[in-house]
């Protein structure tokens, strides 16, 4: 693999042995492949080899992406989000794209109900595991809600110990939170 080749979908970008997957690119039998036409870019720190979408549009979202929305509806079954931005690229907001992470893609565990761990407004943070249908998933410990408010008078929650507290109200609620909620960082 050569820094700066040119690559279309689906085009080996190096061996998953030397190097771990960047952005737009995804590791499958010991390679890296590129999801998207773009230039290599090696990170000689982390080791990591990712694809630099050649497109102008303004943010190109991937597979294996990190993004952060605010929930805008909740159904039976699927989260409805609204996407704000990509991790890495804040400073560019994605404007009218929907998300959704289905009741099998919020955790490792089974989900009875979506209401206990998600509430329209919540800001979260999930991975793309879909791009052409852009579904999320939140299962890994450090995706998922990163910040809430009370369902009673819109405070933001405080986290204590495995809920979520209310300072205002004293409100407890439930939800599927980052291990970084309220840090205020993605
Ligand atoms: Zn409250």
């Amino acid at each position: 693999m050569m820094e700066g080749s040119f690559v279309l979908p689906g085009d080996a970008v190096g061996s998953a042995e030397e190097f771990v997957p960047g952005d737009c690119t995804y590791a499958k039998g010991g390679m890296i492949f590129a999801t998207t036409t773009g230039l290599v870019k090696v990170d000689s720190k982390t080791r990591s080899a990712q694809v630099i979408p050649k497109t102008n549009a303004p943010v190109k979202l991937c597979l294996g992406d990190i993004v952060v929305g605010e929930v805008i509806d909740l159904k039976d079954s699927l989260v409805i989000i609204s996407l704000a931005f990509k991790k890495g690229h804040e400073d560019r907001p994605i404007s009218d794209e929907e998300a959704t992470i289905h009741i099998s893609n919020v955790r490792n565990s089974y989900v009875k109900d979506l209401r206990h761990l998600f509430s329209v407004r919540d800001i979260l943070k999930a991975k793309i595991i879909d791009e052409r249908q852009m579904r999320l998933s939140t299962g890994d410990e450090d995706l998922g809600v990163i910040k809430a408010y009370c369902n009673r008078c819109m405070t933001g929650l405080m986290r204590k110990d495995n809920k979520l507290v209310c300072p205002n109200c004293g409100n407890t609620e439930t939800r599927k939170t980052s291990s970084s909620y309220g840090l205020g960082v993605v």
